[in-house]
């Protein structure tokens, strides 16, 4: 009854929320289509905003499309809530006027953004949006065409130099990801954000023939499921194998079209895999990757102190505490291999960590560069005559969450006469690409 009673107040909560939420995303064909644009959060959650043009700029109120002020090129405006707790265009330190909940940025010309936190300048094609949220803060996106969009985002994602047939096929899974995407970040009044959490948007002067001809080539393709968009999930290096989602992110992530593939030219269905018989593979398609083998050794005492920081992060229970590790083992793997509980022991304690969170634990204990690369892992402990562990040998496969399509491994199969359609059929089971006959 008591649970019943908290998720009647949840479902209050969310609706409160959702009905605050200061945008609606457009659905997915019309963005497609390129008849309506994509926002991408370039600034969020800000007590100001300030904008200056290298043209002129027009600001035009967002919600009845009403012209409010013209800027010239290199005049400054600004925005911040005042004291009264209403927002205001601001220049030269004195309120202009009432700002509209969106505030829509016009120019022939890129519009340079400065944000306090931190405090930048940034250019960005204009038109640019700037949007009170229901807290009075302000965020900043730009608003662009799907295809304009990947132009900066594919260079991100892969090396100039990559094969033609690996760049389409990361073309159109960065333009299907996107379009799953759109209304993520709703709450801050865009689609998607400009970062890692989203798509990686890179600066312009990235842009390269080869990109350029990636994303013209494969112009409007998407990957589909059972005519729904497929979510094309991609990482780095899968070391020689991909994995089940389900298994790594959990059961809601599950997707038939998500489950591991043995990224190595053979026909054979993985199945179980022993971990040091992958390890001793060397023929996978993403053997050309720095990050296909990987080894970490660690003393004892350097295990100890990463343990006793990281752990209360890693299991969120603070309460969770431990000096000395007496022993550190994989205790359970997903069928393709990767670590899925790790059990960590030390005075009298015994605790477990699951999936990723094992790889920060070696980390700042938080997703992130700084962690083991990939949860492909196996671990070597070496002892003292008392049974003490000295030191520890990680030997790794692999960088990235690898679920979905191999980035290295696209592109060794590529150079081995794979075409696009090949490559994301061989990472995505069971889908097909948009052109393509159910
Ligand atoms: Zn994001
Ligand atoms: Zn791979």
């Amino acid at each position: 009854m008591l649970t019943r009673y908290c998720c009647l107040l949840l479902l209050a909560a969310a609706a409160l929320a959702g009905a605050q939420a200061p945008y609606t995303p457009p659905a997915y064909p019309r963005v497609l289509a390129g008849a309506a644009p994509l926002r991408m959060l370039v600034a969020s959650r800000q007590a100001m905003l300030a904008w200056k043009g290298a043209a002129a700029v027009t600001v035009i109120n967002g919600e009845d499309r009403t012209v409010a002020l013209a800027m010239r090129a290199g005049e400054m405006l600004g925005i911040a809530r005042g004291a009264d707790g209403r927002t205001s265009l601001r220049k030269d330190g004195a309120n202009l006027r009432a700002a509209p909940q969106i505030v829509r940025l016009e120019s022939q010309e890129a519009i340079k953004l400065w944000t306090p936190t931190p405090d930048t300048w940034t250019a960005y094609p204009a038109p640019l949006l700037i949007i009170t949220l229901p807290d009075g803060t302000v965020s900043a996106a730009v608003e662009l065409p799907l295809e304009e969009y990947l132009r900066d985002v594919l260079p991100a994602e892969v090396v100039p130099s990559f094969h033609p047939q690996m760049m389409r096929a990361q073309a159109i899974v960065a333009r299907t990801y996107a379009l799953c995407k759109l209304g993520r970040h709703a709450d801050e009044g865009a689609d998607v954000c400009a970062d890692v959490h989203c798509q990686v948007f890179g600066p312009a002067n990235r842009r390269a023939k080869s990109t350029e001809e990636a994303i013209a080539a494969t112009k409007g393709l998407i990957l589909l499921h059972r005519e729904r968009l497929a979510e094309p999930y991609y990482s780095s290096c899968c070391g020689g194998i991909t994995d089940d989602a389900g298994y790594v992110w959990g059961p809601e992530y599950a997707r038939a079209y998500l489950e591991g593939v043995l990224d190595a030219p053979r026909t054979t269905n993985p199945g179980d895999v022993r971990i040091t018989e992958l390890l001793g593979m060397k023929d996978g398609y993403c053997a050309a990757s720095s990050s296909y083998r990987w080894e970490r050794r660690y003393p004892a005492a350097e295990v100890n102190a990463l343990v006793a920081k990281n752990l209360p992060i890693v299991t969120g229970d603070p309460k969770v505490t431990m000096a000395t590790v007496s022993d550190l083992r994989v205790e359970e793997r997903t069928p393709r291999g990767r670590v899925a509980t790790l059990r960590v022991e030390g005075g009298g304690a015994s605790i477990l960590v699951f999936g990723d969170q094992a790889r920060w634990l070696f980390g700042s204990g938080v997703p992130g560069g700084d962690g083991l690369w990939s949860a492909l892992f196996d671990i070597t402990l070496t002892r003292d005559a008392a049974g003490t562990p000295t030191a520890y040998l990680i030997r790794g496969a692999g960088r990235g969450h690898g679920l979905g399509l191999c980035q290295w491994g696209a592109e060794g199969r590529a150079r081995a006469g794979q075409t696009f359609r090949q490559i994301l059929r061989a990472y995505y089971p069971g889908t097909r690409l948009s052109d393509e006959k159910p």
